[in-house]
């Protein structure tokens, strides 16, 4: 591999499959995918402190504050596996939080490398959170949820274009033909 310390973020809508992809993707890289979705939920099933905090937030389908995200983030960032790359599914999800990655990116004098925006149709979206039986996928969450990433999340598209680190893929397209796409858009640098 020719830059084992890749770090990524991927970014995208719930139920765009990005989940998915970045499993896939972090796999064939070893590094780790980091999602703090899932970190949260885990937190939630074993009743920590941070589960509790996070529990009612999470199941309206709003967003966990920021400061508490950051130091979710920060600790996870500065454990080992990390330190040879890695790859964000669902942080950073609001400007602030963005700037706070920024930071420890700053601190650990590290720059990203790679934002991988994966996007549906809204109806494709709608369609598949109902059918995935997740504690937040009710309907009137699923909206709550699109609504939240199109104010809160999809600002940072812009911030990670400018920035000229931005991969567009459609993820309206069967599994491993976005996985393939993920890769190529990844550049002569991975492989
Ligand atoms: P996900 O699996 O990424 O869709 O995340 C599931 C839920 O966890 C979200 O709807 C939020 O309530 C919470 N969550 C995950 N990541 C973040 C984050 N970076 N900032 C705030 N809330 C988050």
């Amino acid at each position: 591999m020719a830059d084992a310390k890749r770090r990524i973020v991927f970014l995208g809508p719930p139920n765009s499959g990005k989940g998915t992809q970045a499993e896939i993707l972090a796999k064939d890289l070893g590094i780790p995918a980091i999602s703090t979705g899932e970190m949260l939920r885990v937190a939630v099933a074993a009743g920590s402190s941070l589960g509790n905090r996070v529990q009612d937030v999470m199941n309206r389908g709003d967003l966990v504050n920021d400061g508490l995200m950051a130091e979710v983030i920060r600790d996870r960032l500065s454990q080992a596996d990390a330190a040879s790359g890695f790859l964000l599914d669902g942080y950073p999800r609001t400007t602030v939080q963005a700037a706070t990655l920024d930071e420890i990116l700053g601190e650990m004098r590290a720059e990203l490398d790679d934002v991988v925006l994966i996007d549906a149709p809204e109806e494709v979206l709608v369609a598949r959170a109902l059918g995935r039986g997740r504690a937040d996928d009710r309907e009137d969450v699923v909206h709550e949820r699109l609504r939240i990433y199109r104010e809160k999340t999809a600002p940072l598209i812009e911030f990670f274009e400018v920035k000229g680190l931005l991969r567009r893929i459609s993820g309206d397209q069967p599994i491993e033909e976005v996985s393939r796409q993920v890769k190529a858009s990844m550049g002569a640098t991975v492989g």
